[in-house]
């Protein structure tokens, strides 16, 4: 079983009320059991909703307490991103699932990056962040035949 963030698989989750449906994604592992999972969600905030940035940091940040996630009104949701990323984690362990794959750009989901005043910044958002410091192994969205390549080179 692989985690999935849950608009890639065509869940109508994201701040728009729109998917992000990946065909790569969906055909991704002959096989695996894709779990769709959207943090912002799990963590109480409504769709469609205002989009989030994170301030004064990443993902990492805001676990660590010193970066805020605020929606475009100013309102400040780190206590739902935080709660999101929780909730996902719990799936996680409930499943003993040990991989995700993670929407870029996402203050939530995104894997090396996040988007800060409508350009890509270094970082993760809060769920992946919070999957990696708890063993999870995250795969970009952006780097899916990358690792669709590997893990058919590792099963030879
Ligand atoms: Fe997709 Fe993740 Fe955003 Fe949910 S939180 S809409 S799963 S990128």
């Amino acid at each position: 079983m692989i985690i999935v963030s849950a608009c890639l698989l065509g869940t109508k989750c994201r701040y728009d009320g729109e998917s992000r449906s990946d065909e790569t994604v969906l055909s991704m592992i002959p096989g695996e059991i894709l779990i769709p999972v959207c943090p912002e969600q799990l963590g109480g905030l409504s769709t469609p909703r205002s989009p989030s940035e994170i301030v004064g940091g990443d993902g990492r940040d805001v676990l660590n307490g010193v970066a805020r996630v605020i929606d475009k009104e100013g309102c400040d949701v780190t206590a739902s991103f935080i709660r999101g990323a929780r909730e996902a984690l719990k799936i996680a362990r409930l499943l003993n699932i040990t991989r995700a794959v993670m929407k870029e750009r996402s203050p939530s989901c995104g894997v090396f990056h996040i988007m800060r005043k409508g350009e890509r910044a270094e970082g993760p958002g809060v769920a992946s962040a919070l999957f990696v410091q708890n063993g999870i192994e995250v795969v970009s969205s952006e780097r899916i035949n990358e690792y669709l390549a590997q893990y058919h080179c590792n099963r030879k």
